[in-house]
């Protein structure tokens, strides 16, 4: 069976013919994602970095943190969490990152000859000697599958399971507005390296601790909607994170319920990070914007899914985006 092609234009093949050129003229590679990266982040880099070393180039992942539910990824024990001030690079490849410095400024631009971006955020920089920037792109993996396919690349089975990983939990199990037909034909050139999705899927989504589900019971709990169930939200306190025995990281997923409720247009979760700040995860349904409204707080991410941090306590928080929000909706007078 032949798979569909994935439709890729000429401003894509240009930049993708950019960047393979450098990489072939590169020896030595900084890669790294987002701060507190995610699947995406951490699945496109693995991969990447995977490939180099196998091109016989030699490449290193950075992060500041690898999350429990990915440490599975094939690489994943090998990343670095700082580099030097002396390190020198030919080559620094910058993913998921609106500017130089949200990588979370492990190296300055002045340590590496060459920047290669690579993004599927709405809102980004072209900080890049390269800036191959795809927005309508479910995710960066699918964009370095891109470019390992214009290489004419075989990728390995674990490989190919990093950059599925960034592509399924980037569309939320295929499910959010961001699935395109490019995504699904992306996942089946990867299962056709004989990757398992039902033991990908169970590492990922089956794995929680039960403190995590405590954590998602007392936040379900407390769930509100105001305007009219067109918005519902969720306070992670503190307190709530005590009574769980929950980390940071047993709250990710938990902004998902909050778009569960009929009607509901978009959700938030404000998590108390401390009484002076708070940090914000929001989701939209459909056409609802959410990059106006975390832009005011120098957030950004997707029109559908974006977060911000406000220096403030978590009521003051709420009530900043609440009316934000109602700005937007007697705006529109929708
Ligand atoms: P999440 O709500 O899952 O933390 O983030 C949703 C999306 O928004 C992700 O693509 C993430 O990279 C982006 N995002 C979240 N917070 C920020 C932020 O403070 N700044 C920027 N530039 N992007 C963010
Ligand atoms: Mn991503």
């Amino acid at each position: 069976m032949k798979s569909e092609k994935i439709n890729i234009n000429l401003f894509e093949l240009k930049k993708i013919s950019e960047i393979s050129k450098i990489i072939k003229q590169s020896k030595t590679f900084f890669i790294a994602g987002h701060v507190k990266p995610d699947g995406d982040s951490l699945g496109s880099a693995l991969a990447l970095s995977s490939v180099l070393k196998r091109l016989g180039k030699k490449a290193c992942v950075y992060a500041d943190k690898v999350p429990d539910f990915l440490k599975f990824l094939q690489g994943a024990d090998k990343i670095k969490k700082s580099a030097k001030k002396t390190d020198k690079f030919d080559c620094a490849i910058i993913l998921e990152s609106t500017n130089f410095s949200r990588m979370g400024d492990i190296i300055t631009p002045d340590q590496s000859k060459k920047i290669i971006n690579i993004d599927h955020h709405s809102s980004y920089e072209n900080f890049g000697t390269v800036n191959y920037i795809v927005p309508s792109s479910s995710s960066t993996s699918e964009l370095i599958l891109n470019i390992l396919e214009y290489m004419k690349i075989k990728l390995t089975k674990s490989e190919a399971e990093s950059l599925y990983t960034g592509i399924l939990t980037d569309t939320g199990r295929f499910q959010q507005t961001n699935t395109t037909c490019n995504s699904h034909i992306a996942a089946v050139k990867l299962m056709k390296y004989g990757i398992d999705v039902n033991s990908i899927y169970k590492k990922i989504y089956e794995n929680s601790s039960i403190h995590a589900l405590k954590l998602q019971g007392l936040a379900l709990c407390s769930i509100k909607t105001i305007f009219n169930n067109r918005v519902s939200y969720i306070a992670l306190t503190k307190d709530m994170f005590k009574k769980s025995g929950a980390n940071d990281e047993d709250s990710e997923g938990i902004v998902s319920y909050t778009l569960k409720i009929a009607d509901v247009e978009i959700g938030c979760i404000f998590k108390e990070v401390d009484k002076k700040t708070t940090r914000i995860s929001c989701r939209s349904a459909r056409n609802f914007d959410l990059l106006d409204v975390v832009g005011r707080f120098g957030g950004g991410g997707h029109k559908n899914a974006a977060g911000c941090t406000i220096e403030e306590n978590i009521g003051t928080a709420i009530k900043m985006i609440s009316n934000v929000l109602k700005e937007k909706f007697d705006d529109k007078k929708i």
